[in-house]
């Protein structure tokens, strides 16, 4: 029988050191507070291993909290690093209906603290882990939470407290969990950090599935470390346990019939281990399961994490070495010659395919009186398959860099975006005219409805759009004056990548994308008919060339031809009074060069 809900770390034996999820046979999970107590519980009982410090506050005012695990009872991440240790950053319960990371983490810390053998997990690697990262959707407890999963019971929410995503904000930080977290971040600045969800989707054998980015915008050589030791080391040593493990996120090309293969997705940053692309940091997103049961996905993650403990302890030098290579290399991005190769900005399929086996259940297609589509609908049987896979990605938008950028102070948002995530910035100390480069957006579309509180600028799916699909940005050099306090942002510095990222229009996550500049593209005067009647009249006396382009127009046209105010506009537009109204002039200069900037 299993014990109530809510049961007190306290109210069991003092020699009972199960967790609350393995004392209820993971029917349950504990909420905040009973995590916390049992997590506080192992601190004061192993003070030289374990310390739990707060990094900030929820949009309700719970304490963030992460809990270190050192061998030596030093918990300074400066100290830490000195002694050449590497530092894992686990976070959980981003998505709080998914909270199986937490119990697994517990789990994991106990057995550290009183196993030697797990012990030895501690020797080249301090664990630092975050129990649950959205504490308010964590709080928000229903059964009703997570149709697609079995169990627990009960289960926190998918998003913040303002009904946020903050598996979307890692770019555009609106939420103070996220400011909170690139502080912690920093401060600790891990070697390895792991995200831990359950998925959505399709149905298959796999209790763990997990990716690590391997993509042409990693820094190769860690790239090379993840895909050819740290990926089939997982999977091996996860197998050995008796879970299933498929190294991969998996996603169908086609939901309803998996025999048509696995699909390519791209990481931009605005998720958890896309950010570690520009954080020069590898990233492991681990997603259990749905349908697997509470304790299969929870011992599955605690196997996965030990295994990747095993892995950091191995080869922790070797990673801190490429680490410290990927964070020269960001830094040199804005130098001659890093300038003139392109910038990956964004990803997509390259058409490369690989044979890959899968361990997948049989299923059957029918039409669907319900959805009036072809449904599925899968049996419990084994279905062993070879199915085609995308195993390759390329470049679809790319930029050559700038040496640096500078930001109209007026466009303080936008500036504090880069603050929140401690890129360095310089501030001029007087009115400076010089060259730079600067882009022209037109053509820009917007949804019908919010995405993450916003209205970003044409998204489509799990796939980017490119902005040349919609509109353009065409980049010019002019000669501009920027007055005293722009922000200079150079990219000789570690986190360039992430000032790129937010800087560059068409970048999936970047400022212009997610509307902070959406002021540029309103026309703020405009003429009265009568005015502009006389306004083209003469217009078309100066120019022959214009009267025969709008004549064209309206014959080709026959929108144009019947929306008298997109006639009279015509004039307007191309007109010095319609000019001055600078529409679609992106404000951010591009600095071919850091030198004579009045930078204090
Ligand atoms: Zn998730």
């Amino acid at each position: 029988m299993g014990l109530p809900e809510g049961l007190r770390a306290t109210e069991v034996s003092a020699t009972d050191w199960r967790t609350p999820a393995e004392l209820d046979d993971y029917r349950t999970t504990p909420d905040y507070t009973t995590t916390v107590e049992y997590l506080e519980r192992i601190a004061s009982a192993y003070p030289g291993t374990v310390c739990i410090e707060n990094f900030g506050k929820t949009g309700e005012g719970r304490d963030l909290k992460i809990v270190v695990a050192s061998k030596d009872g030093h918990f300074d991440p400066e100290t830490i690093r000195a002694s050449g240790r590497a530092i894992l950053l686990v976070q959980n319960s981003i998505h709080a209906g998914e909270m199986d990371g937490k119990d697994a983490c517990l789990a994991l810390l106990r057995d550290i603290v009183q196993n030697p053998e797990r012990g030895k997990l501690l020797e080249n690697v301090v664990l630092v882990f975050i129990p649950v990262y959205n504490i308010d959707g964590h709080e928000r407890r229903s059964a009703y939470s997570r149709i697609n999963q079995n169990g627990p019971s009960l289960s926190g929410w998918r998003a913040n407290a303002t009904n946020l995503n903050l598996n979307r904000d890692y770019m555009k930080a609106d939420a103070p969990e996220t400011r909170a977290f690139l502080r912690m971040f920093h401060r600790w600045m891990p070697d390895f950090f792991v995200d831990n969800h359950v998925t959505d989707g399709a149905d298959f054998q796999y209790d763990v599935t997990f990716a690590l980015d391997v993509t042409p915008d990693v820094f190769p050589a860690t790239a090379k470390w993840l895909r050819d030791f740290v990926s089939p080391e997982l999977v091996r040593r996860v197998n050995a346990t008796g879970h299933l493990a498929f190294p991969g996120p998996i996603f169908l090309n086609d939901d309803t019939d998996p025999s048509q293969g696995l699909a390519f997705h791209d990481n931009p940053p605005r998720f958890s281990t896309g950010l570690m692309i520009l954080e020069n940091r590898p990233g492991l997103l681990v997603e259990l399961h749905m349908l697997k049961n509470y304790k299969t996905r929870v011992t599955g993650d605690y196997e996965v994490l030990r295994a990747l403990l095993e892995v950091m302890n191995q080869d922790s030098a070797a990673l801190i070495a490429l680490n410290r290579e990927a964070d020269r290399a960001a830094a040199a991005l804005g130098s001659e010659p890093a300038r003139r190769v392109p910038f990956p900005l964004c990803l997509e399929r390259s058409g490369e395919t690989a044979q890959v086996q899968f361990r997948g259940f049989e299923f059957a297609r029918g039409p669907s009186e319900i959805s009036g589509a072809t449904s599925i609908r899968y049996n419990p049987k084994p279905w062993n398959a070879t199915l085609t896979a995308d195993s390759g990605a390329k470049v679809a938008i790319s930029v050559t860099l700038p040496a640096g950028y500078i930001i109209p102070p007026q466009w303080a948002h936008v500036i504090e975006v880069l603050e929140a995530h401690e890129v360095i910035l310089k501030r001029t100390s007087g009115a400076w005219t010089g060259k730079v480069e600067r882009y022209r957006c037109s053509g820009m579309q917007w949804p019908g409805k919010p995405f993450e509180g916003r209205y970003p600028i044409l998204r489509g799916g799990n796939v980017e759009r490119k902005i040349g699909e919609f509109g353009k940005c065409t980049l010019s050099t002019d000669t501009l004056t920027f007055l005293a306090g722009s922000a200079v942002v150079p990219l000789n510095q570690r986190l360039s990548k992430v000032a790129i990222h937010w800087l560059e229009p068409e970048a999936p996550d970047s400022a212009l994308r997610w509307g902070f500049f959406d002021p540029i593209f309103e026309q703020k005067e405009s003429g009265e008919a009568y005015v502009l009647e006389q306004l083209a009249r003469e217009e078309m006396v100066k120019s022959p060339s214009l009267r025969a382009e709008f004549e064209h127009r309206v014959q080709t046209d026959s929108h144009f031809a019947e929306d008298p105010n997109a006639r009279l506009e015509f004039f307007y537009r191309r007109s010095p009074w319609g000019l001055a109204n600078r529409v679609g002039e992106y404000p951010v200069g591009r600095l071919m060069s850091l030198d004579g900037l009045p930078v204090r």
